[in-house]
């Protein structure tokens, strides 16, 4: 029996397993192409000497490659984050960020092409839904970061591991990664695959717009990555200004989707909160957030906002964003303000955008 001819990247370690069976080789094979591209980073057939060559002839005909060609690099001034335009095999483009802090290094990485949510400061939002990506477009963004930290010296020698480590992942790029559910998924399943890349589950953070069945089915299924919902407005009527999708998911709904999230997994959730000045940053609206999510588990992260073509408002100052933990503390919430990285090269929070 033939399968469709599919792209290796779209395939947990299972699926492999499964698909180099039916074609009745052993799967001994399969554990070791794996192990070339998530183990030693071979990147091509050529580079899998040890694979019988019978395997590989049908190995060669029934997989693909996800490639993501650069089609240009920025970097930061600060020299602590690049943006990558990346192109996919249908001409449409992605942006995928590194971003180094102290100690560890992200990427920060893309689910969709564009974005049907239509978040009124958002760069992509503003620029419109293309399409979902694959499972094996989000890996291969992880991959291609990976390739960034190698030393240029391990591409010649093989990676046996040198070097930096990719060591966390946010789903923080374009796209909403809750209206791309099952791709998103199988490719976190890829990515913390401990034969593999081994991402530890925890240093994998999703976003999510608030697209409550998403977060209801993440809670049932105990998907161990950590969760941030976009909250921007503790009312409904301020929510919704800014987040059209609130009026199909209305806050009520949400919170109760998050308590039952952090309830069953016994989790803290990750809020954030684009402080925009003089909109959602005044003290009623601190009080409002404190109000709303007292007694939970949760941590209020604060993003002044970045600037964005199609919106003109102004992000929130050190001072008022200052008074604003200060009242979240009062409600017994912890807070953070977001690190401004990548802004002179519009790779920071909602400023990725692309045009075909
Ligand atoms: N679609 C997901 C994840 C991508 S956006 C989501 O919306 O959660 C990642 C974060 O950046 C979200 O909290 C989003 O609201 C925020 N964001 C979007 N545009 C922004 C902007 N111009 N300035 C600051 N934060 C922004
Ligand atoms: Fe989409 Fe998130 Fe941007 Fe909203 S903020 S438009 S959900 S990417």
């Amino acid at each position: 029996m033939s399968d469709a001819a599919a792209s290796f990247h779209d395939l947990t370690r299972e699926a492999l397993r499964l698909r180099v069976v039916r074609w009745g080789f052993s799967p001994v094979h399969a554990a070791r192409l794996w192990a070339y591209v998530y183990l030693e980073r071979a990147e091509t057939w050529a580079a899998m000497p040890e694979l019988p060559a019978r395997f590989r002839a049908r190995a060669e005909k029934e997989l693909t490659f996800t490639r993501l060609p650069v089609a240009a690099e920025t970097r930061s001034r600060d020299g602590f984050t690049r943006k990558y335009l990346l192109s996919l095999d249908d001409d449409r483009r992605i942006e995928t960020v590194l971003m180094r802090f102290t100690g560890r290094v992200t990427a920060c990485i893309s689910s969709q092409a564009g974005c049907a949510m239509g978040c009124v400061f958002c760069a992509t939002g503003q620029m419109g839904f293309a399409r979902h990506l694959t499972a094996g477009e989000i890996v291969a963004q992880a991959l291609h970061v990976d390739r960034e930290l190698r030393p240029a010296t391990c591409n010649l020698i093989g990676y046996k591991g040198a070097g930096e480590r990719l060591r966390n992942i946010v789903l923080m790029g374009m796209g909403e990664p809750l209206h791309n559910y099952d791709a998103v998924m199988t490719a976190t399943d890829i990515l913390c695959d401990t034969a593999g890349l081994s991402l530890g589950t925890k240093q994998i953070t999703l976003s999510t717009v608030g697209v409550v069945p998403g977060i209801i089915r993440l809670a049932d299924e105990a998907r161990p990555i950590h969760l941030a919902v976009s909250l921007h407005g503790a009312t409904q009527e301020e929510r919704a200004a800014l987040v059209p999708v609130a009026k199909k998911w209305p806050l009520d709904e949400l919170m109760a989707a998050c308590r039952y999230y952090s309830d069953k997994l016994q989790r803290r959730i990750f809020y954030e909160w684009t402080l925009i000045a003089g909109k959602n940053d005044l003290p009623e609206s601190a009080h409002a957030v404190g109000r709303l999510l007292k007694g939970q588990a949760a941590q209020v992260n604060l993003i002044p906002l970045n600037p964005t073509t199609g919106y003109g408002g102004t992000p929130t100052g050190q001072e008022a964003a200052r008074r604003f933990q200060q009242i979240l503390a009062e409600y017994g919430l912890p807070s953070t303000v977001r690190q401004r990285r990548g802004i002179d090269i519009a790779a920071g929070c909602g400023q990725l955008a692309t045009t075909r």
